[in-house]
This record gives C-alpha cells, sequence and structure tokens, in this order.
C-alpha cells in the first residue's frame, strides 16, 4: 500500500500505518483538544482499539508463519488492519486456522478482560479515572474485543468469517467451486444487511456494500488463481523475441519497439542474459540518459529465468516479488523463448472465452 508510515518491526513484519489513519488520528486530536480530559480519554481508547486490531492481524501473521506463509506487512487503516501475506495456503485447514487466529485473538483478550473484572470488581471502580464518552473504559474494551470477535466472524468475504467458510467448504468441493459458494453466501447476507439497515441502523448498509464487493472481488481472484494453476510456462511461451546486446544504444531498442510488437526485450551481456527493459523504462531513460545511452546502463538487472514445466500461477507470483515484466525460459541451458505478463493475461481470457463458450453449448444442448 502506497503512502504509509512504518511505524515498528515486530517478529520480521513490518507495521505500517497508512495515511488515512495518520490523518484521522490528527483529526481527533485536534477536535478533541478542546474537550478536556474526555476527550483525551476517547483518543485513549481508539489507541487501544487499535493495538487490539494489530494484535489481531499478528495472530493471523504468527499462525501463519507456522505454516510457511511469509506475512510483509501488516497495515493499519481507519476501517482495520491488513495483514498481507505472500500466499494462503491451499490446505483447507491451514487456512482455517490461520483465518480463525485473528478472531480468537480477540475473544482471548475479551475473555482476560472478563476474568479481570471478575476477580478484581474494586480495582475496576479505580480506573474509573479512565472513563470514557461511553462509560468505564475497561468495559468498553471488552466491548470492543467483543465486537472485533463478532464482526470477523461475519461469513463472507473480505472478513475472516468468509475465509473459514471457504476452508470449511473446501473439505468438500475443490477450491474454486467452495470460494463460489462462499462468495455466493457472503453476497445474499450483505443484501441482507442492506435491507435490514432501513429498520436498524445506517451503518448496516455500509457494511453491507463493503461485503458485497468484497465477495465479488475474492471470487475474481480465486478464478483467475485456479485458472493459471491449470497451466505451465510452456503453455505461454513465446518463441518470437528479440535478445538485445548492453551495448547497443537505446535508439536502437526505440526503432525495435516501434517497428513490431514488442513492448520489452530481453538485454544479454557476454552471451548470457543478464537483465531486461521494458517499454516504460525505455521512455525513462530516453529522458535520462538520451538516445545515445546504452541499454546496460538503464537494463532491470532482476531476472526470473523459468523452465517450461514452471506452474503458472508461481510465475506471477515471482514476478511481482522480483518487479519484472518479462522471463526468460531455459530448457537444458538453451534460452527457447520468453513469458510476460501480457501473454498470460491473454491465455487466461482465451482459456475463459472457450470455457463459457462450453458452457453456453451445454446449456444449449439440455434445452
Ligand atoms: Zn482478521
Amino acid at each position: 500500500m502506497k503512502w504509509s508510515l512504518r511505524i515498528a518491526r515486530i517478529s520480521g513484519i513490518d507495521v505500517y500505518l497508512h495515511w488515512t489513519f495518520i490523518l484521522l488520528l490528527a483529526w481527533m486530536g485536534i477536535s478533541l483538544f478542546n474537550a478536556g480530559k474526555e476527550g483525551w480519554n476517547y483518543f485513549g481508547l481508539v489507541l487501544l482499539l487499535f493495538v487490539c486490531v494489530l494484535l489481531h492481524e499478528f495472530g493471523h501473521a504468527l499462525v501463519g508463519q507456522r505454516f510457511g506463509v511469509k506475512t510483509d506487512r501488516i497495515t493499519l487503516l481507519p476501517i482495520g488492519g491488513v495483514a498481507s501475506m505472500e500466499r494462503m495456503p491451499e490446505k483447507p485447514w491451514q487456512e482455517f486456522w490461520i483465518a480463525i487466529a485473528g478472531p480468537l485473538v480477540n475473544l482471548f483478550l475479551a475473555a482476560c478482560i472478563g476474568i479481570y473484572f471478575v476477580a478484581s470488581g474494586q480495582e475496576v471502580e479505580g480506573l474509573n479515572a479512565f472513563s470514557s464518552l461511553s462509560g468505564n473504559f475497561v468495559s468498553d474494551l471488552l466491548a470492543v474485543n467483543l465486537t472485533l470477535f463478532a464482526f470477523n466472524l461475519i461469513p463472507a468475504f473480505p472478513m475472516d468469517g468468509g475465509r473459514i467458510l471457504r476452508a470449511l467448504l473446501s473439505l468438500k468441493y475443490d477450491r474454486l467451486k467452495a470460494t463460489n459458494i462462499a462468495a455466493r453466501i457472503g453476497q445474499v447476507l450483505a443484501i441482507g444487511f442492506v435491507f435490514a439497515s432501513f429498520y436498524l441502523n445506517i451503518w448496516l448498509m455500509f457494511i453491507g456494500i463493503f461485503i458485497y464487493l468484497g465477495a465479488g472481488a475474492e471470487a475474481s481472484y480465486e478464478s483467475t488463481h485456479s485458472a493459471l494453476s491449470r497451466f505451465k510456462v510452456r503453455d505461454a511461451l513465446m518463441r518470437q523475441h528479440t535478445v538485445l546486446d548492453k551495448h547497443r544504444t537505446i535508439a536502437e531498442a526505440v526503432s525495435r519497439l516501434l517497428d513490431g510488437q514488442e513492448k520489452e526485450f530481453l538485454i544479454s551481456g557476454n552471451g548470457e542474459i543478464i537483465g531486461s527493459v521494458t517499454r516504460d523504462e525505455l521512455i525513462a531513460g530516453l529522458e535520462k540518459v538520451g538516445k545515445e545511452g546504452l541499454l546496460g546502463q538503464i537494463a532491470n538487472p532482476n531476472l526470473v529465468a523459468l523452465h517450461p514445466d514452471t506452474a503458472l500461477e508461481e510465475v506471477f507470483l515471482l514476478m511481482n516479488q522480483k518487479k519484472v515484466e518479462i522471463c526468460p525460459v531455459f530448457e537444458e541451458d538453451q534460452l527457447i523463448g520468453v513469458v510476460n505478463r501480457e501473454n498470460i493475461i491473454e491465455l487466461l481470457m482465451v482459456n475463459n472465452a472457450m470455457r463459457k463458450n462450453v458452457a453456453f453449448t451445454k446449456t444449449i444442448s439440455k434445452v
């Protein structure tokens, strides 16, 4: 996520504050400044709320780590937290435990506060000095954690409950079908929320819209993902491509760009592939070092070397990680072609259209 401020690094995971969150804190600080002690208590409660959200996200991340799923970062937004995981495990039980870990953290916190309440009623009285706008500080915190627990268990994407539901459905169905069923259930719930908002609370409408969009996004992500998992690099391989030497000029590459269909080129040096340049990098290079500049000066040195049998879903992950747009494909140390993002997307589109056509033909033959 762009425009975020790194505030901490805890067990190898960077914690970021999104700028909208910083804005919210600043706005609250200013508007509560005049409200005196009450105001600052409220401010403190909001900060503690986000500590609870952070612990919730760490619940996901640390259980993920146990299953070998890396979390790159946790970002705090005004609407909650996001743990950016490298991938979601496809084993249903692993996904189940990662998804439920967050809400369980909130349940645990709520239980601790509850026990504290029961065990030391008088000390709670003492804490009334921190009483916030809506009553007792500690009981507010209890309410916050119970709300986070319940809200996240709503069985709809993008909530944790949606993932839990998908994981459980995956025990019976394949992952794509499980996702589609979970997304459908989520959308029905979302419509329910919108209707309920007319009678109960207007906020339910926003939650409903949020869930409706989240469910659709997850379903389409999963269908791309499952389509990718059926293909290998071989299926998207382009044998026709141009390799340019690093001593050639930017002007030469630009004329190639204008002459043909290729938008990215592999760059070689001493007979080996040493990087790549994209159209955008060529344009930026023209501005920076001029048309007589050498390709070696502007080439992106990141390389993702592929084998024809590599799964395409892995390729997308690698391309995103290394920020490359074109990958050389080697078979027995021989360069046999390239794969680029555009070609993978075209393959998916063609495949998608063909599947729809098959489904369409089936429907007609039924009639
Ligand atoms: Zn969560």
